[in-house]
């Protein structure tokens, strides 16, 4: 099929009408043919099998038996009606029941007439019965492709209740077919397919639409799923070429008054092995002509702070401007203090701008950042307005990467004409070939040391019956002069109720710890920024011994002195949520702890996340856990990444796929980077049609 065909508006298809040309729109996205092509089912139903009543089993499940409605009738019910049919064949009887959509039933079934029933069988009083069975006339059943795998495709409680049934989404794929023959133009050249053994184009389209058998279907998803991580991969390594070749950036040649004072005379600590080797790493990409996007992760407390604050002095010393932007408020102005910390008495001038920051003051900031005075800008996201601009920003830092979006990215990429070199850091560890794989157009760093003397966090999990005890544990730790954090889960959509809780825990707390022997400080999201810093700065100072807290301190919040972390309904924090919280601890000299509450009722999943946080500090380790249990999705903000808009291939469960899709983009860019050869034909075709559209599958058929 050309492009042109595939454009074709749904409502050309034969079976579609307006009406579920509009609900096919706006319930699955789907416009035209193509869309409806890239249309995968979720699942496939092995029909190779016709049950007789008679040898239906009480097992709940789904099967296809051929029979005869009987008798139909409407019991009257507490919750309203269901409609009862009594299907039967030359074995015996059984029931079909709905409880919707009964008068479009009642109106369109025939009596006595053979069927094809699919559905899950319960056994209800005393019978079989059927709720809300796929049923299609066995003469229909008879004719048009015979689906041994019957596919079952994505749909919507609308779709449903409108009869927009999976059969019927399998009747308009089979139209669309038969109309066009199911002709494909090839995007993968013979030698690919030869070497990986995979489909042809058509024949995958059809078997993952038709498979006849299992062993076609995982022919067709391979050749499917290749194919899409193929392309990505493809894109973002050339992007990455792309950008090395023809992007200039500001080569940051000399290594001047500011880094060498600093590094000579103001370094607190010898620096880890592992951060020496990212600053050289860093320092290569400033000082050649390219222009450098790097990521940079590195473990909570591994020590990202002042790699990034000697990038930028680099950049100072080039005569540029640097800005960093943390994802909170807390968060830059903990950065803002460390770094004014750090450089001591280094005449630089810097400057904090974040939504509470006056008008005034902020007009003077926008000022020095103009005439070029400002050198150093700290901020959240009101770095990223268009109101603020610079001299020259050489270089622009996000701290938790997984907060922005590319988008945001891309809003300090035009904050110069020449873009800034950008670092991206993030705590999240993300296993290295899948960080490849999702950030293909980065550069990686990793930091993979802690710096010495750290003690591994003690971490242990407490019901809630035990609290007693925990307090008792707190009340020794707070007596050795230590402090002590309480963390209550936040989630938005019951924001009002989470407050609560954290109002609750912070009574129960005061109630425990009374004054005068103890402070409690307390911060929470409703709170005004500036109270929140009157209460971080008196727990940072040591003048209150509890800080009670929602998620607000997840990130980058260094308090040495707090060695204790307790993580109050710990079963509702994700693994690496939990694992960012317990970072905010050990990282004093002393042996740090973190206590994780839970009542007794627990899913097996959080059992194993409470397990796996037990057991190991490593980021890494809980990373892959995390991936097992629930898939990429915010562990590494793919949401947000806008990379990843796959349709068949799933980045967790594919990931050996996408290892073979990554080597082969590789290998291919390899022998031919402009795509100029003969045999790339229909790569450079395809790739070229991509690259002017968002949908990897948008134009690849
Ligand atoms: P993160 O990577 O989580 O942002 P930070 O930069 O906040 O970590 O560093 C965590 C703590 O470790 C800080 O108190 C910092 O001063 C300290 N630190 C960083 N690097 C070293 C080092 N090489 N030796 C000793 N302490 C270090
Ligand atoms: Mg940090």
């Amino acid at each position: 099929m050309n492009a042109s065909v595939l454009q074709t508006p749904l409502t050309y298809l034969k079976g579609v009408g307006p009406n579920r040309a509009s609900l096919l729109a706006s319930e699955l996205g789907v416009h035209s043919y193509q869309d409806l092509l890239h249309l995968f089912p979720n699942r496939y139903i092995d029909k190779t099998r016709y049950y007789t009543i008679s040898q239906l089993q009480r097992t709940n499940a789904e099967v296809q038996v051929v029979g005869k409605i009987i008798h139909l009738k409407t019991v009257e019910q507490k919750k309203g009606k269901r409609l009862v049919a009594t299907f039967a064949d030359d074995s015996g009887e059984m029931e079909l029941v709905w409880f919707h959509g009964q008068k479009w039933i009642r109106e369109n079934l025939e009596i006595n007439t053979p069927y094809v029933v699919f559905g899950r069988v319960q056994w209800y009083s005393g019978r079989f019965s059927m709720p809300h069975p796929e049923m299609e006339l066995l003469s229909e059943h008879q004719k048009g492709y015979r689906v041994a795998m019957q596919p079952v495709y994505p749909s919507t409680e609308k779709l449903q209740k409108k009869g927009v049934t999976n059969r019927v989404l399998n009747r308009l794929m089979q139209q669309l077919f038969m109309e066009h023959k199911g002709r494909f133009a090839e995007t993968l050249p013979p030698y690919l397919l030869q070497e990986l053994r995979l489909p042809g184009k058509d024949e995958a389209m059809f078997n993952i639409h038709f498979p006849k058998n299992q062993a076609l279907l995982a022919r067709a998803q391979f050749r499917l799923k290749f194919e899409e991580f193929f392309y990505i991969q493809l894109q973002l390594l050339l992007k990455n070429r792309y950008r090395k070749l023809k992007i200039k950036g500001h080569p940051f040649e000399k290594v001047g008054y500011y880094f060498n004072t600093f590094f000579h005379e103001h370094l607190p600590f010898k620096l880890t092995g592992a951060q020496k080797k990212v600053i050289r790493e860093i320092r290569a990409d400033l000082g050649s002509k390219a222009q450098m996007n790097r990521l940079l992760q590195g473990d909570v407390g591994s020590g990202k702070t002042i790699v990034a604050l000697m990038a930028m002095l680099l950049a100072v010393d080039n005569g540029f401007q640097a800005c960093i932007v943390a994802p909170t408020e807390i968060l830059a102005i903990q950065h803002y203090n460390s770094i004014r910390e750090l450089l001591g008495g280094i005449d630089l001038s810097s400057a904090l701008l974040t939504g509470s920051v006056k008008k005034k003051a902020r007009n003077e900031i926008h000022a020095a950042l103009e005439d070029g005075s400002l050198h150093i800008l700290v901020g959240t996201h009101a770095v990223l307005e268009d109101r603020v601009q610079f001299h020259n920003l050489g270089l622009a830092i996000i701290d938790e990467q997984h907060r922005f979006g590319v988008a945001q990215r891309s809003k300090l990429w035009h904050k110069n004409e020449i873009p800034p070199h950008i670092l991206i850091m993030t705590a999240t560890p993300i296993p290295r070939t899948l960080a490849m794989s999702l950030y293909g157009d980065l550069d990686i760093s990793v930091i993979d040391e802690l710096p010495p003397g750290r003690k591994a966090v003690k971490t242990v999990h407490r019901y809630d019956t035990n609290r007693l005890k925990v307090f008792r544990f707190l009340k020794d730790e707070i007596g050795k002069g230590r402090q002590v954090y309480v963390v209550y889960p936040l989630i938005q959509e019951s924001e009002a109720l989470d407050y609560k809780d954290l109002m609750d825990g912070y009574e129960s707390m005061a109630r425990e710890f009374p004054l005068p022997n103890y402070q409690i400080s307390i911060v929470h999201g409703q709170m005004k920024a500036e109270d929140k810093d009157i209460e971080m700065e008196r727990f940072a100072k040591g003048q209150t011994q509890i800080m009670v807290a929602t998620t607000v301190i997840e990130v980058g919040v260094n308090i040495p002195n707090a060695s204790v972390m307790v993580i109050e309904s710990a079963e509702r924090f994700g693994l690496s949520q939990l694992h960012q919280l317990r970072g905010r601890v050990g990282r004093g000299a002393e042996q740090s702890y973190c206590i994780l509450m839970t009542g007794h009722k627990l899913s097996s999943e959080a059992r194993t996340r409470l397990e796996t946080m037990v057991q190991t500090n490593d980021g890494f380790e809980i990373a892959e856990v995390d991936l097992r249990l629930r898939g990429p999705g915010d562990l590494m903000g793919t949401q947000q990444s806008g990379v990843l808009n796959l349709k068949i291939a799933d980045v967790i469960k594919d990931r050996d796929i996408l290892k073979t899709a990554r080597f082969h983009a590789q290998q291919v860019l390899k022998g031919d980077p402009r795509l100029s050869m003969e045999k790339n034909l229909p790569i450079r075709v395809t790739q070229a049609q991509l690259s002017r559209h968002k949908d990897i599958w948008t134009y690849i058929s």
